[in-house]
Formats: C-alpha cells, sequence, structure tokens
C-alpha cells in the first residue's frame, strides 16, 4: 500500500500511475470491467407452419444467419465506454431448436484493448404467424374470377393467368395477408380466393396491363364486426379470346384487331377499307372465328381482278376464293374457312415477316 500524499494512485489497490477511466490500475480495472454482456439464453419464434420467424413483434422471411444476427444484436450490451468493436460470431446447432452462438469481441475502453468469448443460447419456439392463422382459418377477402371474352380459353392458358400471381406476389411487399386461400378450375374458367383485396386488385391492373380486357368489380357486404361492414371483394376479369391479326366477328361483320390501345383495340374490316377504334366494352360481344395458327396460306394458281384460284390443302381440288380488296398480283393467299366458305383476308403488317435490314 502506498502511503505517499498528493502523487497519483490507483483507488483500488494504491498502485502507482499509469491509471485509467476510473483512476484504476490496470490489473485493477480489467478484473473489474467487462467489454459485453450477453444472456445465456435468448428465445425466438418460428412459425411450425410456413417457417416465417417473429422479429421484434413481426413475422419476417428471414435466413437462418439473419436470425442469429438479429439475435445478437438485440442482446449484446457492450460496454458504454468501448470503441472500435469488432465482432464475430459462429453458429452451432446443437439440436433441432438449439443453437449455440460462439462470440468473439474485441474493443477499446480507455486505451485499453479487451477481447472476450461469450456464448448465447439461442432457443426456437414454435409458434404461428398471423398468415397462417387466418389461412387456418379460411380468411378471405376477395375472389379473383379469371373467365376470357370471345373464345373459350384452354386450361394451359387459364394456367398461364394463373402463374402471372405468383410474379405479382413476388414484386409485392411482404405483406401477412398477401396469400391464397384456396384455388381451382371453374366451369368456363378458373378462380383464386386471396386474403387480401390490396393482392386482388394488384393483380387485375396486372392482367390488364400484360392481357388487355377489363376487369369489373363487386364489392358485398357479408357481416358487421366491431361496428364496421365486413365486405368481400369479387374481382371479376376477362382476357380477350384474340390476339392481334386474330379474325373476330363483331357487328355482323369480320374484323381483325390489329394494335391494341390503351381502352381496347383497333380493328380492321376484313371485307372493305375500313378501321375504327372498340373499347374493351364494345368487344365483349366480339367472337373469334379464327386464331392466327389456323389461318392456311396458298399460292394462286390463276387469278384475275377479283377471285383466285388454288389447291385446296385438304381435298387437293381447285377451288376459288374472292380476292381481297387491297390484294396484290402474285401474292400468297391467307385463307381462313368459314361457313363451308373460303374468306380470303386482308394481309396487315403482322402478316408480313418482318424485313431484315442491312
Ligand atoms: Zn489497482
Ligand atoms: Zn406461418
Amino acid at each position: 500500500m502506498s502511503t505517499r500524499l498528493g502523487g497519483e494512485f490507483c483507488l483500488v489497490c494504491g498502485a502507482d500511475p499509469p491509471l485509467f477511466g476510473d483512476r484504476m490500475c490496470e490489473p485493477c480495472l480489467r478484473a473489474r470491467t467487462v467489454l459485453a454482456k450477453v444472456p445465456e439464453n435468448v428465445p425466438w419464434v418460428r412459425c411450425a407452419r410456413c417457417g416465417i420467424v417473429e422479429i421484434d413483434g413481426k413475422w419476417e422471411n428471414t435466413t437462418e444467419d439473419e436470425v442469429w444476427d438479429e439475435l445478437l444484436h438485440r442482446n449484446l450490451v457492450v460496454h458504454e465506454r468501448a470503441e472500435d468493436i469488432q465482432l464475430g460470431m459462429e453458429p452451432v446447432k446443437v439440436s433441432d431448436r438449439h443453437t449455440l452462438l460462439h462470440i468473439q469481441l474485441e474493443g477499446v475502453i480507455d486505451d485499453l484493448l479487451f477481447q472476450e468469448e461469450h456464448t448465447m443460447r439461442a432457443r426456437m419456439a414454435n409458434g404461428v404467424c398471423l398468415t397462417c392463422t387466418r389461412r387456418a382459418g379460411n380468411y378471405f377477402e376477395a375472389t379473383v374470377q379469371l373467365r376470357s371474352s370471345a373464345r373459350r380459353l384452354s386450361e394451359d392458358e387459364f394456367k398461364r393467368l394463373r402463374a402471372t400471381l405468383d410474379d405479382v406476389l413476388e414484386k409485392l411487399s411482404d405483406d401477412p395477408m398477401f396469400f391464397i386461400t384456396t384455388e381451382g378450375p371453374v366451369t368456363g374458367g378458373y378462380d383464386v380466393v386471396l386474403g387480401s383485396k390490396g393482392l386482388a386488385r394488384a393483380w387485375g391492373r396486372h392482367l390488364i396491363s400484360e392481357y388487355g380486357g377489363m376487369v369489373i368489380e363487386t364489392n358485398s357486404t357479408v357481416g358487421r364486426k366491431d361496428g364496421v361492414d365486413v365486405t368481400r371483394l369479387t374481382l371479376l376479369y376477362r382476357k380477350p379470346g384474340y390476339e392481334i391479326g386474330d379474325v373476330v366477328q363483331w357487328r355482323h361483320h369480320m374484323w381483325r384487331p390489329s394494335a391494341w390501345t390503351k381502352e381496347g383495340a383497333i380493328m380492321e374490316r376484313i371485307d372493305r377499307r375500313e378501321r375504327t377504334g372498340a373499347s374493351w366494352r364494345d368487344l365483349e360481344q366480339a367472337k373469334v372465328l379464327a386464331q392466327r395458327h389456323e389461318f392456311i396460306e396458298v399460292d394462286f394458281i390463276n387469278e384475275d381482278a377479283t377471285a383466285g384460284e388454288f389447291l385446296d390443302p385438304n381435298t387437293w381440288e381447285m377451288s376459288l376464293v374472292r380476292l381481297p380488296f387491297e390484294h396484290i398480283p402474285g401474292r400468297k393467299g391467307l385463307l381462313i374457312r368459314q361457313d363451308e366458305e373460303w374468306i380470303a383476308l386482308p394481309h396487315m403488317a403482322i402478316d408480313t415477316p418482318e424485313q431484315v435490314e442491312d
């Protein structure tokens, strides 16, 4: 023990300087200081049904490594004067529920370097997330009905339409209500029942921007809860059954859509030079007579100003067809068969393979 007066000395053991922090010598400071404190056990919750993790009261889709980081940062209490902290962590799984997190830590307190190792046991508990709770209760807010106009779609076409929901889900945020309650084919279409009206509407907008057509929304009140009406949304989407270039029956004539517009399509008449814009609503009455892949291409063997002769590819007999109004002599014919008769189509840009410029 030092009895010197006036000079500096360790407040604990009386040792001579150098002194650090609260006027202690290095051994005394080290004996009384820890760089960090960690709890022995830390709980975390994972949804037993879907595997997402609860972090700070929020359910999130995350990896185990992110869980360990999160647990570390939430539970590690570092000395308030510590600087230049370096952290390393190694998770070691001991069982399905238990993982030991070995932590190496260094940092500087009052110019002294501290190096410590700690172990924290992460203990997983099973829970059920909000989404799974709602799903288990068959909760739903909206039904999207996929249908078509002008032509019945094939099962494959409905599958492709349905697949766009996955794209929409991927792009949207991790809203716990963005889930599918049930789905399946119905007569003439496909129904998808969803946990969220917002998701239904987002999908509806996506379908319109990808395939045109329109959406009809119906809201119905199904009850009251906590003084508020509980409503369900039904969203009917009709995909136009025609593509650019197909032949459709519309307003008692045959037309071919030549381009999409914001609200519908540009329609070109087949029997004369006429072009008009039509809205999706106008086109609800349209009916597909032939899709482009059903067209038959022929060479005319003989032709005059109004008619062309060709070999019927089905019977190999000479047949006659009225030439389209804009026919150029020598050009191939693009035919469809309608009511036992051949019809030659006027050509559109889409019928001519693109010229490659050199
Ligand atoms: Zn001391
Ligand atoms: Zn879940």
